[in-house]
């Protein structure tokens, strides 16, 4: 019977114990422990229920397009349970002098695919709209050099548009910044593009027009969730597990390579395992593997994080009413805000707040405020409290209000990110039974989470001589 340790109880080590449990089920002689620090299993995927609404601490939802995180729902009976964003109301705003404006029709991510309603909107200067009319003739870029997202778009589309769309873009999904973040970690299908066709927006275009060609599939909303909240699927997917083997408030002290083997110290015990799968943030990988290959530790360190918090506020109808519609805003930097994002809750998901309830849930942190982590509650729903009176004139207390601190917890993917992860994969590969799993290395949204849990799986266990197709 051989013996797998999983590290870190989150969306990716569940679904790499999810992968070994099939296994097993199936009659493979593997077992699997898996050890979690803190007293709960689920990461950041944390879903409250207050005054009759569904307040999500981490993720509200995943990215439809990637399908990993669906399909694992699918197989774990959660599929009639998956629900899309109410994409009728998909508006987006944008914070410019202290008033919202709409963000154009057609932007896809920040490149305009509809010439009219950009051209009409009082988002951007001439200047701008000029670069976006001579982005239409951008030459290819060959070159191998990676380069930040702000580069690339600066180069499309102008410094104005690096302010008011990129930056603000990537800190509400990444908690990043454009000047550090890799293109081709960050947006590979953008880097594709442009040394295929050289303008981003006639990329865009041509692959719209084959992919319309290709399905005649209705659209698919944008966003996917679930119908009592991303909890739901760890919930499920801790019940298809063996609870025996799930220690939470078990914290790994120790990973030690030992003959051909590991041992994996937690509190006072120390275990051997066949095979150890490491499925914790990265700087939690790197200490971990300190005394076992030092260079791999190095570079697991080089892997940047930043911290973020959420605030969800609940209030009453008058306050709806007075909401615009569509999913929120992003604030630029340049508004000299603390507050990223805010989402409008009872519009993107509308099951998730009773008729009589607006649900405002905000963004603060990223990679350009880590005090944010060390500022009170109290402060920070002040600050919040004061910044959604001046964005969209909330006088009014809220019913109850809910902030989450997220401490290190978003991967940031800084230049030469993919060549970074080309030496850890190859380090590992050296140290047999080891393998990582995580937001840190090949994607952050919990689809990509999913997908790295279950090959982190399958490769152990195709070392193991117990996976056909891993
Ligand atoms: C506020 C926020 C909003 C987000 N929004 C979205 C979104 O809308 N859509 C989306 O797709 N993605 C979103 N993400 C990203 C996504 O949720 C995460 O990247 C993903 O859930 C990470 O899962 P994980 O299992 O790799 O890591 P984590 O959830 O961080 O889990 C790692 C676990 O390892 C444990 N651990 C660490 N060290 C040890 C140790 N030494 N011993 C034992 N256990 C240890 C930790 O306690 C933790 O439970 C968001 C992230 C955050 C923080």
């Amino acid at each position: 019977m051989k013996r797998i340790a999983i590290v870190g109880g989150g969306i990716s080590g569940l679904s790499a114990a999810y992968t070994i449990e099939k296994k097993r089920q199936s009659g493979t002689p593997v077992k699997y422990v898996l050890f979690e620090s803190s007293p709960r299993l689920g990461g950041v995927l944390v879903t409250d229920r207050v005054d009759g609404c569904l307040v999500e601490a981490g993720p509200d939802s995943f990215l439809t397009d990637k399908p990993w995180a669906a399909d694992l729902c699918c197989k774990i009976g959660l599929g009639d349970q998956l629900i899309g964003s109410n994409d009728s109301e998909r508006k987006t705003y944008i914070v410019a002098k202290g008033k919202l404006v709409e963000m154009p029709d057609g932007l896809m991510f920040m490149v305009p695919t509809k010439i009219m309603p950009t051209v009409l909107s009082p988002l951007f200067s001439l200047r701008t709209k000029i670069h976006m009319a001579k982005e239409w003739f951008h030459p290819r870029r060959n070159s191998p050099e990676d380069e930040t997202v702000a580069q690339m778009v600066e180069r499309h589309y102008g410094s104005e548009m690096v302010e008011l769309l990129a930056d603000p873009l990537l800190c509400g999904v990444y908690g990043g910044d454009a000047s550090q973040l890799s293109v081709r970690a960050v947006l590979p299908r953008f880097a594709d593009m442009e040394s295929k066709h050289g303008s981003l927006g006639r990329g865009l275009l041509k692959a719209r027009k084959k992919a319309d060609a290709a399905a005649d599939v209705p659209a698919r909303p944008v966003f996917t969730s679930l119908k009592e909240g991303m909890q739901q699927m760890i919930d499920t997917l801790v019940a298809r597990l063996d609870a025996n083997k799930l220690n939470t408030s078990s914290l790994v002290q120790a990973v030690i390579r030992e003959h051909d083997g590991w041992t994996v110290s937690a509190g006072y015990r120390s275990d051997r395992f066949d095979a150890v799968i490491i499925a914790t943030p990265a700087h939690a990988a790197a200490a971990l593997l300190l005394s076992s290959d030092e260079n791999l530790s190095h570079d697991l360190f080089g892997i940047q994080y930043s911290s973020s918090v959420t605030v969800t506020l609940g209030y009453d109808e008058k306050v709806r009413r007075s909401l615009p519609p569509g999913f929120g805003f992003l604030a630029p930097r340049s508004e000299g805000r603390r507050m990223l994002a805010a989402t409008f809750v009872h519009n993107k998901f509308p099951h998730r707040a009773p008729d009589n309830r607006a649900l405002v849930r905000c963004f603060l942190g990223g990679a350009r405020d880590e005090k944010i982590i060390q500022t009170s509650r109290e402060e920070i729903l002040q600050i919040v409290r004061d910044e959604l009176r001046q964005i969209v004139a909330i006088n009014a207390e809220p019913l109850f209000a809910r902030v989450y601190k997220w401490k290190s917890a978003m991967a940031q993917y800084s230049v030469g990110h993919l060549e970074r992860v080309q030496r850890i994969e190859s380090r590992r590969q050296n140290l047999p039974g080891l393998a990582l799993a995580g937001n840190g290395y090949n994607g952050i949204g919990v689809p990509d989470c999913v997908r790295s849990g279950a090959e982190a799986a399958g490769k152990i266990l195709a070392e193991m001589g117990m996976w056909s197709s891993a």
